[in-house]
């Protein structure tokens, strides 16, 4: 998913957005809307759920207060309150890097103390601050929050803050200044909303009254989500727990229409996690003013959002994106702090898109047979990516994950910053075309991004009938993955997942389990994966190869890398060239890639393509005939 941090003007850009899906593609609209249940309308606006406890923690040591003045929506006054250590010298953070996106301080302004023995000064680093308190004990900040982007909502722009007409959205990542604290650090904070507009709504992770007050690690403020404007809202009640849905925006269902299969879908995924008493729990659907920007969505402590696209369809790419993000309630958050969200994404990302699909069948919303053409495609993808076989860190070093979650290495002012939320994103949909002379952004490398989600799946697919047949049919992955989560207090890394699987696995599984982890091994598909009743039949496909540098694409637009042979040559595209524009489905070989190349006196040419590499031979999952069993699908 790569993106553009400086768009050149509009004139360069033909093709602004390429339409683009990393998931399988499904026009089955989804019976989410023929149910026409209507559930009853409770507005949470006063309710009870103001306080959230998040965890059992020792005695807190940081207390912070953030006060939010809504009173104009495009513009939020913030002032926190905090103690300065005994030294008086402490260190602010601003929000700096999230999901891809850098810069984040820009959306900070007047940041200044109103404290009358402290000072404040600016570092080389923006994102950092130095904080001197000549009497130590309180001190109060304040700063001014502004939307530092303009134009139409589209990806990734959901993950900078949004402060537009009808809608506010921010979160921990990208709207909080903090002074530096650990990710597993207990924290007491208290969060007030004043001058919220009456006809608006607030929902955080922690309640929708405008008097919050939280005790937990401080993991779970900094993947907090604090959204609100214009919106319609429904709750249902899942496993006896309140649900929360909002939805902003004119669509063609209502919450009401889409609240049955949702709950349907948390409703099978909180009893597979034996978890379901959860207090307070929210989703919030806003669409993306960009028809092409097709659906993304991000995990948050006890929310999550989706921007979608398409406003008229509830179909199952969206449902099989609200199992994705509603599994990181638990995978990883609730299975130990994560250090380092990209080196875990096989697992983090992997497993949460295996289960994903498995949840949908298990929910009634996808049958067998959907299931298993959802399953082909992610073999398909898998097997035919250019990042089959590249080792995970490599595959780390590209993720945009790895921007904000590392407390190593040379970000320092990232030391708090374990964010699983951002483990959370996952998009269905690129956007792009245009170029600049940015640093190459961690998206640009959309193969590499792509595949921990489809190496982790894969693996979660083997290791579940690995796990099935060397306990006899006792045991599942599911097992496994309670056993993680009952070791929460733990760090989760990979040689935990790794150490909590030979419990179930041979020594010799494990070893193997780990060169497809680590050193990128291309995982076999067991005959017996799905049961008795389904073979594995080998079918061709064409690999996706662009035929030349995908660089190209992202930096100056000057075409490099044509390799003789490819598709890309044998259309008349050399190196050198000028590109003006580009239209292509990423990683998709059955679709033309089109290129508008600039030419000497500023005339355009365009040429077209099939993007294809080598054709492969893939095993795709067949339902055997008159097989009384049928597909067993993992549970
Ligand atoms: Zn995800």
């Amino acid at each position: 998913m790569r993106s553009i941090a400086n768009p050149v003007s509009a004139d360069t850009l033909l093709y602004g957005d390429i339409p683009f899906r990393t998931e399988m593609l499904s026009d089955v609209p989804l019976m989410f809307l023929q149910s026409m249940k209507n559930l009853p309308l409770l507005l949470l606006l006063g309710s009870s759920l103001g306080f959230a406890s998040i965890g059992a923690t020792p005695s807190p040591r940081q207390d912070l207060h953030y006060r939010f003045d809504l009173h104009d929506p495009s513009h939020l006054h913030v002032t926190l309150e905090f103690t300065t250590p005994p030294s008086g010298d402490d260190l602010l953070l601003l929000p700096s890097q999230w999901a891809g996106e850098r810069d984040l301080y820009r959306a900070v302004s007047n940041l200044r103390t109103s404290s009358p023995d402290a000072t404040l000064a600016p570092t080389p680093n923006p994102a950092r601050w130095i904080v001197h308190n000549r009497r130590p004990g309180r001190i109060t900040v304040a700063y001014d929050l502004t939307q530092d982007w303009s134009g139409p909502l589209k990806y990734p722009l959901e993950h900078r803050i949004i402060l537009g007409p009808g809608l506010f959205e921010f979160n921990g990542n990208n709207g909080l200044v903090a002074p530096i604290l650990s990710a597993n650090e207990a924290v007491d904070v208290t969060f007030d909303f004043i001058n919220l507009p009456p006809s608006q709504t607030l929902i955080t992770s922690f309640g929708t009254t405008p008097h919050q007050h939280v005790t937990g690690p401080w993991s779970d403020i900094r993947n907090a989500l604090f959204t609100g404007g214009d919106l319609q809202t429904d709750t249902l009640t899942v496993a006896g727990s309140p649900v929360l849905l909002a939805i902003h925006g004119k669509w063609s269902f209502s919450p009401a229409q889409i609240a049955p299969g949702i709950g349907n879908i948390l409703e099978t995924e909180r009893r597979l996690w034996h978890d379901t008493a959860i207090p307070f729990y929210a989703i919030v659907i806003s669409p993306y003013d960009d028809s092409s920007s097709g659906g993304g969505g991000s995990g948050f402590t006890n929310i999550f959002n989706l921007f979608l696209a398409d406003r008229k369809t509830f179909n199952t790419d969206t449902a099989s994106l609200v199992a994705h993000e509603a599994f990181h309630h638990w995978n990883p958050r609730a299975l130990g702090t994560v250090e380092d969200t990209a080196e875990i994404a096989w697992f983090g990302e992997g497993f949460t898109r295996f289960y994903q699909d498995t949840i949908l069948e298990r929910a009634g919303i996808i049958g067998e047979a959907e299931y298993l053409t959802r399953l082909n495609a992610t073999i398909k993808d898998y097997l035919a990516s250019p990042r089959l076989n590249a080792p995970n860190l490599e595959l780390a070093r590209t993720q945009p994950i790895a921007q904000t979650g590392s407390p190593s290495g040379s970000n320092p002012n990232l030391t708090a910053a374990s964010s699983p939320a951002a483990l959370g994103a996952l998009n269905l949909a690129a956007t792009r075309g245009s170029f600049s002379s940015s640093p190459p952004d961690p998206r640009s490398d959309l193969p590499a991004n792509q595949q921990p989600y489809l190496r982790g799946a894969m693996i979660a697919l083997w290791l579940n009938h690995q796990i099935n047949q060397q306990t006899g049919g006792r045991h599942t992955l599911t097992d496994l993955m309670l056993d993680l989560e009952t070791e929460r207090s733990q760090p989760l890394t990979t040689d935990r997942i790794l150490g909590a699987a030979g419990r179930f696995v041979h020594p010799a599984t494990v070893a193997q389990l780990r060169a497809f982890v680590l050193d990128g091994l291309t995982v076999p598909i067991d005959p017996g994966s799905l049961g008795d009743c389904v073979n594995f039949r080998e079918k061709p496909f064409w690999t996706f190869d662009l035929g030349f540098d995908p660089a190209s694409l992202h930096r100056s637009g000057i075409i490099g890398g044509v390799r003789k042979e490819s598709s890309a040559w044998k259309a008349g595209v050399r190196d050198g060239e000028q590109l003006d524009g580009f239209s292509l489905w990423n990683g998709n070989a059955e679709r033309e890639v089109t290129l508008t190349l600039r030419e000497f006196g500023g005339r355009r040419e365009q040429l077209a393509f099939y993007p294809r590499g080598k054709l492969l031979a893939v095993p795709q999952a067949e339902p055997i005939p008159n097989c009384a069993a049928g597909p067993r699908i993992p549970e």
